[in-house]
């Protein structure tokens, strides 16, 4: 993509300047001690390269470590919600260490600054609200190693994406934006298929801006999460058939979830202002799991930042529906009729029904979506 669009009409990346930890393979490789790296922590390496974690250079040392946990702060001062650490057994021995992924494959270098022991319990405590080893987060947390190795790295192989033609690096989607003379851009993670209550909040939140980035989670997720390549598939031909191309750039975003509820959609907005999205939508339950965080506090916890301490704007949205009185898609804050006006399926119903191989009510899944899904449940 070409280079010379000028992107300055965009957010700042947060910090100020877009980081690029991409660098050549070092001559001295072989004689390195070597880490590896679990897969997040390798998703994890693949946003610092890009810039996606902007302004961060490398694995947290301790300050920011610390900063971040008590206070959603780095060292510096600048809002961060999220541990971005590397975990060990020991301290190397060298200045430097070479990064490899679980298959042995060498990705990069880190320049050793720091290795410090931390407290899991505190670190749960305050990033997931809770010490449950039944939280994903949490028994990942807790089954790692014991202390955290710190320093800046430098990226010579990138992880292969699963999907070539939407990995864009946050350059990339910045001069796709610039392209097309966008300014204020709305980012939408998601997870999931998209289903008409999302297609109306990705809707109502594209009327107030120039443009929409669907951001798909690409990246781990729980086992019983749709598949990514079946979600592809879902928003491609929900976008082909419904949203206007010039107004939509469908991307994946390479993080691995956390499932960390209100802290993630603080780090999931500021990854998306590294992106170039002015706007970030917050639904109920954001990056949520269970039942370990209230509806609301996704969209409460960006209270606990001063006005445009973080830059990018939260849209904060109610679920949706279909009312049949309304005649149209509503939420509780536009539509005043009862629950029997409302097509609302549950998620199980919904896998009950595709399961089945029956189509849901076009009030709640487009056909087309609802054809992909089948298809993938059927084999
Ligand atoms: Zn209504």
């Amino acid at each position: 993509m070409s280079a010379v669009v000028a992107t300055e009409t965009l957010i700042k990346p947060h910090g100020g300047s877009l980081v690029d930890r991409t660098g050549e393979r070092p001559g001295d490789l072989e004689s390195l001690e070597v880490v590896t790296l679990t897969a997040r922590e390798v998703s994890d390496l693949d946003m610092l390269a890009s810039g996606a974690l902007s302004p961060l250079e490398g694995f947290m040392g301790r300050a920011d470590y610390e900063g971040v946990v008590d206070s959603m702060r780095l060292a510096n001062g600048l809002p961060w919600a999220l541990p971005v650490c590397l975990a060990v057994d020991e301290a190397p021995s060298g200045e430097r260490v070479a990064l490899a992924d679980e298959s042995g494959r060498m990705l990069a270098v880190l320049e050793v600054a720091e290795v410090y022991e931390y407290d899991r319990d505190r670190e749960a405590e305050n990033c997931f609200r809770t010490t449950d080893e039944a939280h994903p987060g949490v028994a990942r947390l807790y089954a790692q190693k014991p202390r955290y190795l710190a320093g800046r790295v430098t990226v010579f192989e990138r992880p292969e994406s699963s999907f070539p033609e939407l990995a864009l690096d946050p350059r990339e989607t910045r001069a796709a934006f610039a392209e097309r003379g966008w300014k204020r851009v709305v980012g939408f993670q998601t997870r999931n298929p998209i289903h008409r209550a999302h297609e109306y909040l990705t809707k109502v939140a594209l009327e107030t801006v120039d443009g929409l980035l669907v951001h798909p989670l690409v990246g781990d997720t729980k086992g019983d999460d749709v598949p990514a390549d079946v979600r592809i598939d879902c928003y491609r031909v929900l976008l082909d058939g419904y949203y206007p191309e010039d107004r939509v750039v469908l991307s994946a975003f390479p993080a691995a979830m956390r499932y960390a509820g209100p802290r993630e959609a603080i780090w999931h907005a500021i990854c998306r202002k590294n992106y170039g999205c002015s706007h970030f939508i917050v639904g109920r339950d954001h990056a949520g799991v269970g039942d370990y965080y209230g509806t609301y506090d996704a969209q409460l916890i960006f209270d606990e930042f001063e006005p445009h301490a973080l830059d990018i704007e939260p849209m904060f949205f109610e679920h949706s529906f279909f009312c049949k009185a309304c005649g149209t898609m509503a939420s509780a804050k536009t539509c005043p009729h009862g629950g029997d006006d409302h097509v609302f399926l549950s998620g199980t119903k919904v896998r009950e029904l595709l399961g089945a191989g029956e189509v849901p009510p076009e009030e709640f899944t487009r056909r087309e979506v609802a054809e992909v899904l089948i298809e993938a449940y059927s084999s």
